[in-house]
């Protein structure tokens, strides 16, 4: 019965789509492809996950279709975002608290703590390393004229100003610091996510010591995030829908030429570095530290990855990672819904890699030979940077500067990245939700 459903949805949404881009309606034939593909997922009995894939594959396509920027599919986008973001704050605050407060005994807590941080900075170095090792392999920038060409020249003058003023790494520090002591319910309500991982495990450790006499409070904010968890439920059924605008949007917008022809190398580098790191590595790590294989990895997180890539956001993307990771890889709520939220704010393996790489490329560019220890300057950096910045798009962009500061790199050459940032920030952020669930993984079966 919803079988035949999903078919009259396709063939009459079909014959409305080709008879209104017939007439010249293209934006109106968008709208009702959109509403037509949404029926489709509603009513369709294949799975979610390949309901995903399929978005995804139509978003490629339709963003290779001139008309592709409509304003439909644009809105779409934006509001499957937000829609992902309303729960960020809430769902921290609610994890963190409780998954600490409801720890038996101050010890777990040390334990499991010790543990996460020590394999989110362990898997990082890993990231970093194998970024360095290619790049003084490859070498992409060495010998170039870009630095010549017109491209180079109106890309560093129309670097943002906000990114121009040099930020040292001390001045980097102390702003995230004053960040994190900031008032919680000012965080709360601007979504700042690095404070909100802060208070939460100040709240959470608070209620475990209280014991007993707060058992209350622990129980409604499990209540809380359970009651998060099921609207994520609800809003996953779009993320098909999503998807494909968010994909058909960046497939449009990317400057394919530029990636090519000016900085083909250097986009190489990175994008080969980030497979190495998801493809290699971290299943490596999974397997022999987590006992998950790869295919059971990939095919457990496949949705949170395809939405961290169309969103380029960890943390946008924290709900689904949440999910996949309980329902398919077995992660307890109790490890999940604490290791997740800080991975997603700390956690990134994909920008840490990308900044080491990115400082080489701007050094080589310049014809600046950096020394061994000049990089080994850059791979603390780069760590420290890639764990202060938050999970939202670019992020890894602004934090590049401190990055080239740090070793007296010129820091206009960031006007130049920005060109293709929004590309390589796909990549980036992939990575970086899948270094958050391998983790889990191996906490879940480190701390049993
Ligand atoms: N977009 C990345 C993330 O959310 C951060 C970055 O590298 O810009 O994980």
């Amino acid at each position: 019965m919803k079988h035949s459903r999903a078919l009259l949805g396709i063939t009459l949404g079909g014959v409305l789509f080709v008879a209104l881009l017939f007439v010249g309606h293209t934006a109106l034939a968008y709208t009702a492809f959109l509403v037509g593909f949404l029926f489709f997922c509603l009513t369709t009995r294949i799975s979610l996950n390949w309901q995903i894939l399929l978005g995804g594959t139509l978003g490629a396509l339709f963003g290779l279709v001139p008309e592709s920027q409509v304003a439909s599919v644009q809105i779409v986008g934006k509001l499957f975002i937000a829609m992902l973001k309303m729960l960020i704050a809430p769902m921290i605050l609610l994890a963190i608290t409780h998954a600490i407060a409801q720890m038996s005994t101050a010890r777990d807590l040390g334990r499991l703590g010790g543990l996460t941080v020590l394999l989110y900075l362990g898997t990082m170095a890993l990231a970093i390393a194998t970024g360095l090792v290619l790049v003084n392999i490859f070498e992409p920038g060495a010998g170039s004229t870009l630095r010549e060409t017109t491209f180079f020249q109106e890309a560093a003058a129309a670097e943002r100003p906000e990114l121009a003023q040099g930020l040292s790494l001390q001045d980097f520090l102390l702003q995230t610091v004053y960040q994190i002591l900031a008032n919680p319910f000012e965080s709360l309500t601007q979504g700042r996510i690095l404070p909100i991982v802060v208070f939460a495990i100040l709240l959470g450790i608070a209620l475990l010591q209280i014991g007993p006499s707060a058992r209350a409070v622990v129980d409604i904010l499990g209540s809380g995030y359970k009651a998060v968890m099921r609207i994520i439920g609800w809003f996953i059924r779009l993320a098909p829908l999503g998807i494909f605008a968010l994909i058909g949007h960046l497939v449009a917008s990317v400057p394919f030429q530029n990636l090519v022809k000016y900085l083909g190398e250097f986009v190489l580098v990175v994008i080969v570095g980030i497979l190495i790191h998801a493809f290699i590595t971290l299943p490596l790590v999974a397997r022999f530290l987590g006992g998950v294989g790869p295919a059971q990895l990939f095919r457990g997180i496949r949705e949170a990855l395809l939405v961290a890539f169309s969103t380029s956001s960890s943390a946008a993307t924290l709900p689904i990672t949440t999910r996949c990771v309980e329902e398919n890889l077995k992660v307890p709520p109790r490890v999940s819904s604490f290791v997740l939220p800080l991975g997603a704010t700390v956690n990134m393996d994909g920008t840490a890699l990308y900044e080491a790489v990115a400082a080489l490329f701007v050094a080589a560019l310049y014809g600046i030979e950096l020394g061994v220890g000049a990089q080994l300057v850059i791979f603390l950096v780069a760590m420290v940077t890639a764990i202060g910045a938050p999970g939202i798009p670019s992020a890894g962009m602004v934090t590049m500067v401190v990055v080239l500061e740090s070793v007296g790199l010129p820091v206009e050459a960031v006007g130049l990245l920005i060109t293709i940032d929004r590309f390589l920030d796909t990549f980036r952020t992939m990575a970086n939700v899948e270094g958050d669930a391998v983790v889990s993984v191996c906490v879940t079966r480190l701390a049993r």
